[in-house]
């Protein structure tokens, strides 16, 4: 593993295309002040001053929860804004773009977060600091290296691995165990199952055997269908280069936000050429490398409240359930 730092930069867009705000965190005060006109700007220094607020606000508030688990987390994070008295500012140039870009979400959708999820999550990202951006342990070699270690881990304990099975169906079989049908029309049976796929396929493989509570709890979890570029569109970063940094959020409050990924900085590629990776990018980039797509988690109180009533469906009939939805519904991600 190696530290890679994950330094981040606004650039918001007016409708008509020009850039509005634009300043990062990557390179201490020349990043924050990328844009000179922002030194005049006394919105701009009002919203410096409120990110550190914020962070002391949001601390506060996840103690709170903390030490009161019985307190519903039912507040939005646009209530949590609301009532602690945020400026437009601080909500345009910084808190929506960097919402939107992490999840799905229009800037109306983000002030409907959960603030529970948001909060958490800015906190367990360290993205509550200004400058002292976090360093999150990244694979220093190739993924798969990771993967062919799990791999003879799981071997070594006498597994055998099936890849490439698209599963069609898991049914119960004559009350012991589960019959497992594959695309291919072949089919095996298992005491258990876990289910480690998006919560709607697992319904899905489910079907009418679906329980009441997986129906419940499963169904709560929406997904949103995004498509991903590598590629080198210098487009789709800030404008000022000194701004540039490991996430890059671009965008217009009307039309959502791009989140751009710079691999050279995060994967410390030495290249002059830049690798950039981009979810919701307003329109193809110029030098795609590479296209694929995914479907991501969408933080909701509902999936939120679906989450404490896991135990009713986990393990219950042989059937276990893993997933990102998960990790998502419990406020944290690593
Ligand atoms: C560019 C990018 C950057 C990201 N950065 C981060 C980050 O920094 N931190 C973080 O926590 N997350 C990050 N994420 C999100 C993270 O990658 C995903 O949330 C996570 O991989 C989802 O895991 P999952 O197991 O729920 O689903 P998946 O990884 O999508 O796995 C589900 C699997 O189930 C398989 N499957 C589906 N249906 C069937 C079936 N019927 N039969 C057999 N197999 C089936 C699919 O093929 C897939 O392999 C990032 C995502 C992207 C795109």
């Amino acid at each position: 593993m190696e530290r890679s730092d994950m330094s981040f930069s606004v650039s918001t867009q007016s409708d008509g295309g020009s850039r509005g705000c634009e300043w990062g965190n990557g390179n201490g005060i020349s990043s924050l002040l990328a844009q000179k006109t922002n030194i005049l700007k006394p919105s701009f220094w009002r919203m410096v001053r409120e990110i550190l607020k914020f962070k002391n606000d949001a601390l506060t508030y996840l103690e709170y929860h903390e030490h009161n688990t019985d307190v519903d987390c039912n507040e939005t994070l646009g209530q949590f804004i609301q009532s602690h008295g945020y400026s437009l500012f601080f909500q345009e140039a910084y808190l929506i773009p960097v919402c939107a870009g992490l999840w799905p979400s229009s800037s109306q959708g983000v002030l409907s977060l959960s603030a529970f999820f948001v909060l958490s999550f800015f906190h367990n990202h360290d993205l509550l600091q200004l400058f002292r951006y976090p360093q999150l342990p990244t694979v220093k070699a190739l993924l798969q290296s990771v993967v062919d270690k799990v791999k003879g881990e799981l071997e070594s304990m006498g597994c055998r691995i099936k890849t490439s099975c698209r599963v069609k169906s898991v049914s119960s079989f004559d009350g012991a165990g589960h019959r497992v049908l594959e695309n291919d029309g072949s089919e095996e049976t298992y005491d258990s199952v876990i289910l480690g796929v998006h919560a709607p396929n697992a319904l899905k493989v489910l079907g009418a055997e679906a329980t009441h509570y997986e129906l419940k709890i499963l169904g709560a979890c929406q997904y949103v269908h995004r498509d991903i570029y590598l590629h080198c569109d210098q487009n789709l970063m800030p404008r000022n280069s000194s701004a540039w940094s490991a996430w890059n959020f671009l965008g217009t409050t009307s039309r959502g936000f791009s989140v751009t990924y710079w691999l050279n900085h995060i994967q410390k590629i030495e290249s002059a050429r830049p690798f950039l990776v981009t979810l919701d990018a307003p329109c193809v980039p110029d030098h795609v490398l590479l296209k694929w797509s995914t479907s991501l988690p969408v933080p909701s109180v509902a999936l939120a409240k679906a989450y404490l009533q896991l135990d009713k469906i986990q393990g219950k009939r042989g059937i276990w359930f893993c997933g990102a939805y998960q990790v998502m519904a419990s406020m944290k991600m690593d």
